[in-house]
């Protein structure tokens, strides 16, 4: 990803902070894109990752600026991955990692933070409750409030997703690009780098951007549907795709106007396909999704039924994560 540093906010590739960041794969799904009637269906594997998640994006890139600009410590609320990618680029930075994980948030994500060597501080409630205790302790103690979209560094970091999509496909993006949204730092990077190639001539036509989100947890799909530009509290947000845990996304403004302005929009998918769409691309595809991924795929295939896409459609689908952050029950694969 440092390979991008000039559109990056670093002032030299030598602030990188380098823990093996790979391009990752696009890999075809040929059973699946069959399936839906669409001419391609590619996923990104964000898993390979260091950390296995694309937080590890944001991380590398808030942490190496941080270091940049003199910062020592900084706190954030995490439902997980974020905590462990920041937690470990920190450790290599030396910087002090404070991170606040709401109690029912996985366990192993909770655990890395622990191994490299955060502080952690759980919380009863959402996400939204660690971002409250977050912002007191940053005020307390003086840290740096690296919460999603409070620090602008993060999202620069995301928008590498979007450069190498446009670079690993010759500059020629698919028709659509389906994501599993939380906070939607990924989905507003992804839209950001595009425009940023197009203003360079690198891309002329830009794809749609789908959220894909669990009916669990679906404030930016109410407020698409509603015709809204910013997204409500979602009450009482329930999901096991825990990335996607994020009942009030506070660049809900940002996510609609992208989603708006490439023609885009916005799904809900059940928990039990979300499920079954893991299961399922493991048995023909051969692939691990996370759960997050999952919901993204079973989103295209959603939309396919309902006739959006042509039988010509190239659809590219983000996998967040490494599917084994979530070790399947047994009794889960009957
Ligand atoms: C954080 C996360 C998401 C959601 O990303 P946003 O940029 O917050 O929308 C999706 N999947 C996984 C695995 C995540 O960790």
């Amino acid at each position: 990803m440092w390979r991008y540093w000039e559109l990056l906010p670093l002032t030299s590739p030598k602030a990188a902070i380098d823990l093996g960041e790979v391009m990752t794969p696009i890999i075809e799904l040929p059973c699946l894109a069959a399936e839906l009637g669409v001419s391609r269906l590619t996923v990104k594997d964000e898993g390979v990752l260091p950390t296995g998640s694309f937080k590890a994006r944001g991380a590398a890139i808030g942490v190496a600026r941080l270091r940049e600009l003199g910062g020592s410590a900084f706190v954030m609320p995490t439902n997980g991955n974020a905590g462990a990618a920041w937690a470990f680029y920190a450790a290599r930075a030396r910087i002090a990692a404070h991170v606040v994980i709401p109690a029912d948030a996985p366990l192993i994500t909770r655990a890395e933070a622990i191994l490299a060597g955060a502080t952690v501080t759980v919380v009863p409630g959402s996400i939204s409750d660690a971002g409250r205790c977050a912002g007191e302790l940053a005020a307390e103690n003086g840290w740096f409030d690296a919460s999603t979209f409070k620090e602008p560094y993060r999202l620069e970091g995301k928008k590498t997703i979007g450069f190498e999509i446009a670079e690993q496909r010759s500059w020629r993006l698919p028709d659509a690009v389906v994501y599993p949204t939380g906070g939607g730092v990924g989905l507003v990077g992804m839209w950001k780098a595009w425009t940023e190639l197009r203003e360079l001539g690198l891309l002329d036509r830009l794809p749609q951007l789908i959220a894909a989100q669990s009916a669990g947890c679906a404030p930016v799909v109410r407020a698409f549907e509603a015709g809204m530009d910013r997204c409500d509290v979602w009450p009482d947000a329930m999901t096991h795709a825990f990335g996607l845990n994020v009942p009030h996304p506070l660049a809900g403004a940002l996510i609609l106007k992208a989603l708006r302005e490439s023609n885009g929009c916005a799904v809900a998918v059940d928990e039990d396909a979300i499920v079954s769409e893991r299961l399922h691309t493991a048995r023909a595809e051969g692939l691990h999704l996370c759960p997050e991924g999952a919901c993204a795929v079973a989103a295209a295939r959603m939309l396919a039924g309902s006739g959006r896409f042509g039988g010509s459609a190239d659809i590219l689908v983000l996998n967040t994560g490494s599917g084994l952050k979530y070790p399947p029950e047994a009794a889960d694969q009957a």
